[in-house]
């Protein structure tokens, strides 16, 4: 029997589509990797009985990045990075999916391609189709793969799709690796350039990465342009000329003035005389017209994170998780679409019918069946997906708050496109004084058609008006001139950011939530109350830089234009190498000219931000001129001798002090010691070998004095080193004399850590070793403290097989950092107090340090 091998984006679609596809019938087992899930049955495929098998990834198999050396920003001038190789590198290492996905399609015959159907979807096909075809010793014929395309995981949409397969779209693949490569040279090569130029000089720059994207950028731009017109902007006095009458029913109207407002106050109270010699107003007209609001189009993406942020209080990247969650268990179509208009042979009815026993709209839903549903207005056709539709009905019990309240949105949504439009009578009543015209509006409710779902948008009920017949006489209660100033417009909202990144065509439905975090994160804005956003003044230096040498840096119109190319190559009307050198070409030309100016961006950091040798307080001193270097804490912390105008880098988030004084013997910097707290990492570090690694095996910005290979330092790996690590196979644990009382050994490459001896007094590593390898060690207690048998005071021996030590030692991993993915079976959880696999001899290791 063939087999047709088929791979969705993710875990949890592979099993939803594997127990539609197989009618609940599906085996599943876990996957090498852990991760991803295989389900197989036996089923009909294209009129054969084949094996099915379905899996996933998880999300993009491969990312985009230079070639090795060109990582290193020390050793790389930015701007190689515009014509630098690249290579597809595997975007999560640890899950081996290309590995895995070469293993289940080894010898499938047909590969069935389930990803998300959108472009990014369709640039993982390809990288789907490489792999599988990396363990095949036959290549898979292009007549064997298939694309399945599909909306929403129901089991109507994916039978049908299994039902009519199509072929993957390279050109949108293409699309997508353009964008990617575009993105990585242009946004790399600012990003690096700026950063070490601006980190370099100014120790209060409270940030680690000075980043530059092509789409970032511009978006920065709009909020910072408001910023701006809201400081430019001088309030102008003006004055209103407000009258306010009594209606027949004794209710008092104010009325709006003909002429609105006056910018003079003189010829303002002109009118206001005037009018002060007339008691009593005339009216001239009562006019009555049909008025109606109109329900809204289908809902598309960039909608509903407009509507999520203005009206949910959602950051559209919070709102696009939450809909994909909600699609993935099947209750939304897909929520990436451009498109605002259902398809022809949408079965808007059966959909709406799934709501009608709904406690929270069934009413209203069981109202529309009734009257007949109202065909949705026109909108525009992307040829995507159909609009965001619910697919099932949920109750407000089986979701959790945010997912709830976004369902309720999209669902009340759907309901208001196939209800009536509002309507309501406006009446506008026209009176006169003298010369003078006023007058004043209300509505009345005629049918509440679609707000009555969408409750949010309902007619005011407070804004009915008492009776007026022309040519009556109304008394004039008061009438004076109110004096008003001009308003500066407000911050940025998020949806009015959507909104314009919309317009101008930066970004896409996938990309503008990831644009919108960027500026956040990178604390080039920050979210004020009401979802608006106020820029920092990094984003407002960082933009006016821009504006000041290349306007055309901050504009949206050059992205645009990249966007429109990028789709040109979507559609295959533009080739992909031709638009990429032109692009790459144009931005390397921006870049040089960026460099040559970088004087003028200067400028305004100066004014924002103090200068290195003004920041930090004094430390500890320095080898090269032995005054005291300063300690820079904003992020990233560094340290700075202002005498000899150099920059050290630290290890980051942890603690550092000064360690005892001590100097390195090297080079004569006082030394430091790093902690993350007394359950995690710490070590001694010299800050110049830091940065100045003497041994060829001490990595640049990566460890201290535990991986100092000198013979004779008394602080490096020679004197403190114990034996290897019991869990990487380079690692040495070493022992770390600055963690006292609270001694402790951590290896030197990874996270394991091990405590002993707590609180004594001394802890040295001996020069004898023990059978297993390990280097004894000899621990002294204070008299009152010993926890030693017989309470004597000092003893020596290993830490790994003296009986005495065993319940003094405690193995686990350092807490503080990033968490630890544990390996097989858990072994590395539970507390290693027993005997642990012998040590390598770790002398034979370091010999080989110095070959
Ligand atoms: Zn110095
Ligand atoms: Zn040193
Ligand atoms: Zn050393
Ligand atoms: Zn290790
Ligand atoms: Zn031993």
């Amino acid at each position: 029997m063939k087999t047709a091998l088929m791979v969705a984006e993710k875990p949890s679609l592979a099993a939803s589509l594997a127990n539609i596809l197989s009618n609940g019938r599906c085996t599943t087992r876990k996957g090498l990797n852990g991760s991803c899930s295989v389900h197989e049955w036996v089923g009909q495929f294209r009129s054969e009985t084949v094996n099915l098998k379905m899996t996933s990834v998880c999300g993009h198999v491969m990312t985009l990045d230079f070639i090795g050396k060109y990582n290193n920003w020390d050793k790389v001038d930015p701007a190689e990075l515009f014509s630098c190789s690249t290579e597809k590198k595997e975007a999560v290492p640890k899950l081996k999916i290309p590995y895995f996905l070469a293993k289940e399609g080894a010898h499938c015959d047909y590969l069935v391609l389930w990803l998300d159907c959108d472009k990014e979807g369709e640039n993982i096909c390809f990288e789907v189709i490489n792999a599988v075809q990396q363990g095949m010793h036959r290549k898979l014929h292009i007549n064997d793969i298939w694309r399945a395309r599909f909306s929403a995981i129901t089991e109507k949409d994916i039978k049908a799709a299994l039902a009519n397969l199509i072929k993957p779209n390279e050109n949108e693949a293409k699309s997508v690796d353009a964008r990617q490569e575009l993105d990585l040279r242009i946004g790399c090569a600012f990003t690096r350039y700026q950063t070490k130029f601006f980190q370099g000089k100014y120790g209060d720059l409270d940030v680690s990465l000075i980043s530059y994207g092509p789409c970032q950028t511009p978006t920065l731009g709009f909020c910072v342009q408001r910023h701006d017109e809201i400081q430019t902007f001088k309030p102008d006095p003006y004055w209103v000329l407000q009258v306010t009458v009594k209606s027949s029913d004794g209710q008092d109207i104010v009325l709006s003035w003909g002429r609105v407002r006056s910018f003079d106050k003189e010829v303002a109270n002109m009118f206001l005389s005037h009018v002060k010699e007339h008691d009593q107003a005339t009216v001239v007209s009562v006019q009555s017209t049909e008025k109606s609001k109109s329900r809204p189009i289908a809902l598309n993406t960039v909608e509903l994170m407009r509507v999520a942020s203005s009206g949910l209080g959602m950051g559209p990247q919070h709102a696009m998780q939450i809909a994909e969650r909600l699609y993935t268990q099947g209750y939304i179509s897909y929520p990436r679409t451009e498109t605002t208009s259902y398809p022809e042979n949408f079965d808007l009815l059966s959909t709406l019918k799934q709501q009608q026993n709904s406690p929270e709209w069934g009413e209203e839903v069981r109202q529309i069946i009734g009257t007949g549903i109202n065909r949705p207005k026109k909108g525009h056709d992307a040829g995507d997906h159909p609009p965001i539709t619910p697919m099932k009905h949920a109750t407000r019990n089986e979701l959790d708050g945010d997912s709830w309240r976004l369902y309720d949105y999209i669902t009340r949504h759907f309901i208001a496109t196939l209800a009536r439009d509002c309507r309501y009578l406006s009446t506008t009543v026209k009176f006169e004084i003298g010369m003078e015209i006023f007058t004043t509006t209300g509505h009345s409710l005629l049918s509440p058609g679609y707000t009555s779902i969408l409750t949010w948008q309902a007619l005011g009920s407070s804004d009915t008006l008492p009776k007026f017949t022309p040519d009556e006489k109304v008394n004039i209660q008061e009438a004076k001139l109110v004096e008003c100033y001009t308003q500066p417009p407000d911050y940025l909202t998020e949806a009015e950011l959507i909104s314009l990144m919309e317009k101008h065509g930066i970004g896409t439905d996938a990309s503008i939530p990831v644009h919108i975090n960027n500026i956040c994160i990178r604390n080039y804005v920050t979210v004020a109350a009401g979802r608006k956003l106020i820029p920092t003044s990094l984003g407002i230096v960082l933009v006016h830089g821009y504006q000041k040498i290349d306007p055309e840096l901050v504009l949206p119109t050059m992205r645009s234009a990249v966007e429109e190319q990028l789709n040109l190559i979507a559609l295959g009307r533009a080739d992909f190498y031709a638009v990429l050198q032109h692009t790459v070409e144009i931005f390397k030309q921006k870049f040089h000219y960026f460099v040559q100016s970088i004087e003028a961006m200067d400028q305004l950091f100066e004014v924002s931000f103090s200068p290195l040798s003004a920041s930090g307080k004094a430390h500890s001193r320095c080898g090269k001129c032995r005054r005291y270097m300063k300690y820079i804490q904003t992020k990233p912390s560094r340290m700075h001798c202002a005498h000899c105008n150099e920059t050290y880098n630290l290890p980051q988030n942890g603690n550092i002090r000064i360690y005892k004084e001590l100097k390195c013997p090297l080079d004569d910097f006082e030394l430091l010691s790093w902690s993350t707290g007394t359950r995690g990492k710490s070590y001694t570090f010299c800050p110049y070998c830091y940065n100045n690694p003497p041994f060829r095996d001490m990595k640049k910005g990566m460890s201290g004095c535990n991986s100092c290979t000198h013979p004779t330092c008394p602080h490096g790996m020679n004197s403190n080193g114990l034996s290897s690590c019991l869990e990487c196979d380079l690692g040495i644990l070493v022992l770390d004399p600055s963690a006292a009382p609270k001694w402790k050994l951590g290896c030197n490459r990874c996270d394991v850590i091990i405590h002993l001896f707590e609180n004594a007094h001394k802890v040295t590593v001996d020069t004898d070793t023990c059978d297993c390898g390990a280097q004894l060690v000899t621990v002294e207690y204070k008299q009152d403290k010993s926890k030693l048998p017989n309470e004597v005071t000092e003893m020596s021996g290993c830490v790994f097989c003296t009986a005495a030590f065993v319940a003094l030692v405690e193995k686990h991993r350092a807490v503080a950092s990033k968490p630890v993915i544990t390996r097989g079976r858990g072994h590395a959880k539970s507390r290693n107090r027993g005997k642990p696999k012998p040590p390598k001899d770790k002398m034979a290791q370091l010999a080989a340090y110095f070959v």
